[in-house]
């Protein structure tokens, strides 16, 4: 009944020198010694004027990192001729980035250097799956379906959080609904989430592993580095190995059960839900009823469907009852888009 411990990959966004490497690695196995060591080689930066990586050279200094520490080691692959000098090298865990995962061709290649391997090298490989940059949930998965079809079988999804225009708060907008969707198609599918790289700093990191947790997921990448403010790469976003296993130490422990051991309150709860949303769905209908009526009203008397002012004045007074009721905006705006869009397309 009770969840394996959460997939952890930690280590520094970029390889940067041997010493940087291995001192980060030998910190972060003292207290998590099943972590899956992360440092990037090949970096796929934003801005051409940034770190991009020291490329070949570090393959040595992460097979350091297994050979004489023993942790597993992941890195970053853009190319089909990084996955051959990984595999050369014995790096067997790879991740492909969100710029990458958002092009069908260059990830078609990538699973295309991995088909011509055989059935057994194909079983040492895992490969982990970064959500594009953009939140088309279509796109991951045609991405996790390219490895699928080239017979690759360990295969984990990557949620690292959205672009978006306006950066808010967040470095990448985390936008839950897209991994909680994926989960929910997806059940069997592994699927970590990256809290730096939706941050961008460290303050929340700690607070988006936990939700993490709480949705479900089955574990986690972090940046780590052992001296951050030194970090050639996303230096604002990575922890300390102290501060990693502070995280570490206060991660919640949630079990994800099967429907044989919910007890009964969850049941009696849950009954409530679906009695709850019978009820909406059918004040849905009749909302949905009635605008169809005023539909053909308006047609009758050469109205436009659209009554601008009418729809303002509705919207304007169901955020004040959700404001009372201590619910947000943003929610009612949701709900009355969605339910005032279907009252046109009726209306039409
Ligand atoms: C990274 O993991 O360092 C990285 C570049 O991530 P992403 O592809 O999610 O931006
Ligand atoms: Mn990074």
């Amino acid at each position: 009944m009770s969840k394996q411990t959460p997939i952890l990959l930690a280590g520094p966004c970029s390889a940067e020198t041997q010493e940087q490497v291995m001192q980060t690695a030998q910190q972060i196995h003292t207290f998590a010694p099943h972590a899956i060591f992360r440092a990037g080689l090949w970096k796929p930066r934003t801005s051409p004027n940034t770190f991009a990586g020291v490329g070949q050279e570090g393959l040595e200094w992460l097979i350091q990192v297994q050979q004489t520490i023993g942790m597993q080691v992941a890195t970053e692959v853009v190319t089909p001729e990084h996955i051959q000098l990984c595999w050369q090298a014995g790096i067997h865990h790879l991740w492909i980035g969100a710029r990458t995962t958002a092009n069908p061709i260059m990830v078609q290649a990538l699973a295309d250097a991995l088909r011509t391997m055989n059935m057994q090298e194909k079983e040492q490989i895992t490969i982990y799956i970064k959500n594009p940059i953009n939140p088309d949930i279509n796109l991951w998965i045609g991405a996790l379906e390219r490895f699928q079809q080239a017979g690759i079988n360990h295969i984990v999804a990557v949620h690292r959080g959205f672009s978006t225009l306006y950066q808010g708060e967040w470095r990448n907008a985390p936008m839950w609904s897209v991994p909680i969707e994926l989960k929910r198609r997806y059940p069997h599918l592994p699927l970590l989430c990256d809290p730096s790289h939706i941050a961008g700093d460290t303050k929340r990191i700690e607070q988006l592993a936990h939700e993490a947790m709480m949705i479900g997921l089955d574990g986690l990448m972090i940046e780590c580095h052992h001296c951050p403010q030194q970090a050639w790469s996303d230096a604002a976003q990575q922890l300390t190995p102290t501060d990693l296993q502070v995280l570490l130490n206060n991660l919640p422990k949630y079990h994800q059960q099967d429907d044989t051991h919910i007890d009964t309150t969850l049941v009696q709860l849950r009954q409530q839900i679906d009695e709850i949303d019978n009820e909406l769905w059918q004040l849905v209908v009749k909302r949905l009823e009635i605008a169809q009526t005023i539909g053909e009203y308006k047609r009758t008397q050469q109205m436009p469907i659209l009554q601008r002012e009418r729809y303002e004045a509705i919207l304007q007074k169901r955020i004040e009852w959700a404001k009372e009721q201590g619910l947000s905006e943003d929610i009612v705006r949701r709900l009355m888009e969605t339910l005032h869009t279907e009252s046109v397309k009726r209306q039409l």
